[in-house]
């Protein structure tokens, strides 16, 4: 059984960064869930800076306490979580970095092992889904939190694998299912009325801001669980979907965005889902003039995800 260092003993302002503060381990010994980093930020078409997201969230994490009352469930301790690093990226080679994340991802779903990964620019949803399809011979269902489509064909007329491409390249590539792919919090402006109709060809049923507003976090969620009934759901959190008033560190920030107790909410649900997989990207902290209420946020969503699997997982109270 993992457990956090004791702040009662160990000041969390003290020891090395870890997610939680929780033991740093390659091993992945009895662990139902691992946290992972993917410092990558060479795919991105705006401005980069993601690359820092991992450390930064680490350090935010330091706050996180090993009871949410919410769920009523000691995450840590249910899942045997342990921060298992990064994964080292190749800078300024996709390919390459994509192998090393596929790579890496394998083992961990080969082993049923479900990973919160904290990115790295949206560019390594794509890696992570090619391994789990590899690992299980099965696509998953996509919940895609986001302020972008992330559908669009191609960069500059050649570049493909990029951090707003990834979701049509998983969709060709048939690692994401039919009937299964959902995104919340759009709202971006688009270039043209036919990125649309675009998306529309790859995603299921796109939920924008405005549709959150009108119909309320819980029977949107109720209709998204619904569908996806319990076929594996991958969740992958663009961190901004979020306004750029909760997280202002992040490359292509859009105005109107949910609110962190919003999404905190959204997360909370996914108890009911089974869970797969789940990442939390684009978090660039040199642009938050916080200083760390970006990663703040993502520490959150992180934590409550991992609490929502394993509220989902933990034995039954007795009586
Ligand atoms: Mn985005
Ligand atoms: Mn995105």
């Amino acid at each position: 059984m993992t457990e956090p260092l004791d702040a009662s003993v160990s000041p969390r302002f003290a020891q090395v960064a870890t997610f939680g503060r929780l033991p740093l381990q390659r091993d992945l010994g009895n662990a139902a869930a691992v946290f992972l980093g993917i410092p990558w930020d060479d795919a991105t078409s705006y401005r980069s800076g993601a690359r820092e997201g991992p450390s930064a969230i680490r350090t935010a994490s330091r706050l996180v306490r090993p009871y949410n009352m919410f769920a009523d469930v000691y995450p840590f301790r249910v899942l045997d979580l342990v921060d298992y690093g990064d994964i080292d990226p190749v800078p300024g080679y996709t390919e390459d970095t994509f192998q090393r994340i596929q790579g890496g991802l394998e083992p961990l779903f080969r082993a049923s092992v479900v990973p919160f990964v904290a990115g790295g620019d949206h560019s390594i949803t794509l890696p992570i889904l090619r391994a789990y399809r590899a690992a299980r011979s099965e696509g998953v269902s996509l919940l895609h939190f986001d302020a972008h489509f992330d559908t669009w064909e191609s960069y500059w007329g050649t570049k493909r694998y990029t951090h707003g491409t990834w979701v049509k390249r998983a969709y060709e590539e048939g690692l994401i299912r039919k009937g299964g792919v959902f995104q919340v919090g759009i709202r971006s402006s688009l270039y043209s009325r036919e990125d649309v109709t675009a998306n529309g060809a790859v995603v299921d049923r796109t939920f924008t801001t405005e549709d959150v507003d009108s119909e309320g976090y819980k029977p949107l969620m109720d209709r998204i669980l619904r569908s996806v009934a319990d076929s594996p759901v991958y969740v992958s959190v663009d961190i901004d979907v979020l306004d750029p008033a909760y997280a202002p560190g992040t490359g292509t920030p859009e105005s109107g965005g949910l609110t962190s107790r919003e999404m905190i909410h959204f997360v909370r649900e996914l108890h009911r889902a089974n869970l797969v997989g789940f990442d939390l990207v684009e978090v660039a902290p040199q642009y938050d003039h916080t200083g760390q209420v970006t990663a703040l946020a993502a520490s959150n969503l992180l934590y409550e995800g991992m609490c929502a699997l394993a509220r989902r997982r933990k034995p039954k109270a007795k009586g």
